[in-house]
């Protein structure tokens, strides 16, 4: 039986539009257990009708779709269509927003399955058990709904990041991908590719994902080097986005990946921006990483605040970041710092001293959110738990939204908005990154990225954290 992995198209994946990684993993690994799984992505080629076609001239059984929170109702449109379509197709969910409330999509009435986390094992077993004619049960990272109750169990990671076959690059036309409009950092080039080194992250900071677990894997540098020398040789790209949760967690690991591409002459650009941790650097990595082609990444400082780092259970060392802000400065990388405003509680005055940072911190892009306390994640949980003090109904009413806010009488979402905004007006009417800006605007493609950045960022400022 063949599995389609379908990617819809979203507003926000409108903005995301690079290779499908979450399916290229996927494809990979059950190409490697003897499965057939295609991708159909509507972002670059297929229509509706071409998945149509294709779902109804091949033995495709099982149709995919991952999803984060913000892409979740254009993925149960889908999912909706397709069982309208195609009456006997099984669905499975998974990502971010399915993993965080598989119930959710279960009793949406078009998802057979949820996976919940990495969804390499939970998927081949699932494939074996409908090839064999036999009832998906037990198996773990799977949830489905029996006789009326929602049943799964936990999740299933993948032990051995090694024996990982090299993402299924190959099954897409890159060229296609290459024609698209990067979403991150202005690439150096066209023919960039996103790129996942690792998985899992052993920090608790409770606004981010756990879909890879808090154990962290990091695949040998020698693998990494031979995976990103395949990708440059035998498909032409010439820019690596590096989006691993946790890419320096092993500082040693990092730097023999950065010799590696130096050392086998590798011409490849790096970026990072998911972000790196700021505090987990020493001068000889940033050296290596400049080296090895690196020219930007995003240091998540989030806030300046004790009180909220502690709270949050970030507790970076914002001295090390700052310091690792100065060695990209010195090798000429650039540096983006993220930051967030607006966590429960939080006063005036703290959320300006982290604005304030922001601005005169020596960065040379910022991008500040509005919290956002999304299902799944510990946030979301200790805010319900009365950490950051107690939560009336209203409090939990505002938690309930897919778009969860956080309800602050002292700072409502219209000031946080404010101050977002001015602190923008006043970090990017700066010389340096105003002259960064400038210099970019020599295409059209760059024109159209700083437009709409500029656009989202201040006359559409609204909650920006995304899960
Ligand atoms: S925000 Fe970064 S450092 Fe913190 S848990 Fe997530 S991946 Fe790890």
């Amino acid at each position: 039986m063949e599995i389609a992995f379908v990617r819809p198209v979203a507003p926000f994946n409108r903005y995301i539009q690079n290779v499908p990684l979450n399916y290229i993993h996927l494809a990979a690994h059950l190409r490697q257990r003897g499965h057939k799984a295609t991708i159909l992505d509507m972002v670059v080629e297929e229509s509706t009708d071409d998945v149509d076609q294709y779902l109804r001239s091949n033995n495709v059984g099982l149709v995919g779709i991952g999803c984060m929170t913000c892409e979740l109702p254009d993925a149960l449109a889908e999912a909706r269509r397709l069982k309208e379509n195609h009456p006997g197709i099984r669905i499975v969910f998974g990502g971010a927003h399915p993993s965080a409330d598989p119930e959710e999509c279960l009793r949406s009435g078009v998802v057979d399955y949820v996976v919940v986390g990495e969804g390499e094992l939970p998927l081949a077993a699932l494939l074996d058990a409908l090839e064999n004619g036999r009832h998906p049960q037990g198996i773990l990272g799977l949830w489905s709904i029996e006789n009326g109750a929602v049943r799964g169990n936990s999740s299933a990671a993948i032990p051995n990041v090694e024996e990982l076959p090299m993402p299924a690059y190959d099954q897409l036309d890159l060229n296609k991908y290459f024609q698209l409009d990067s979403p991150w950092h202005f690439p150096k080039s066209k023919k960039a590719v996103q790129y996942v080194s690792s998985r899992g992250c052993p920090y608790h900071c409770s606004y981010c994902h756990t879909i890879h677990g808090k154990k962290y894997r990091g695949m040998s540098a020698a693998k990494v080097v031979d995976e990103i020398e395949r990708l440059v040789i035998a498909h032409g790209v010439e820019e690596l986005m590096i989006v691993d949760d946790i890419f320096n967690f092993d500082l040693e690991r990092a730097k023999d990946i950065c010799r590696g591409i130096v050392d086998r002459g590798l011409r490849v650009h790096l970026q990072f921006p998911n972000g790196v941790r700021g505090d987990r650097f020493d001068e000889e990595l940033v050296a290596l990483m400049k080296r090895a082609g690196t020219h930007y990444m995003a240091v998540a400082i989030e806030t300046t605040s004790e009180k909220y780092q502690n709270l949050i259970r970030k507790h970076l060392k914002l001295e090390k970041a700052l310091q690792t802000i100065q060695w990209a400065r010195k090798y000429d990388i650039e540096v983006c710092g993220f930051f967030m405003i607006g966590f429960p509680g939080e006063t005036l005055q703290e959320i300006e001293q982290t604005l304030d940072f922001a601005v005169s911190a020596p960065l040379d892009t910022i991008f500040i959110s509005l919290v956002s306390p999304f299902k799944g994640t510990v946030l979301r949980t200790d805010m319900m738990n009365g950490r950051f003090g107690d939560i009336d109904a209203s409090g939990v009413a505002a938690l309930e939204q897919l778009f969860p806010t956080v309800h602050n009488e002292a700072v409502p979402i219209e000031t946080l908005q404010k101050l977002q905004r001015s602190a923008y007006w006043r970090f990017y009417l700066k010389p340096r990154p105003m002259l960064n800006l400038g210099r970019r605007m020599t295409n059209w493609s760059n024109v159209k990225k700083v437009s709409r950045a500029i656009r989202r960022r201040l006359a559409e400022s609204r909650i920006s954290s995304l899960n």
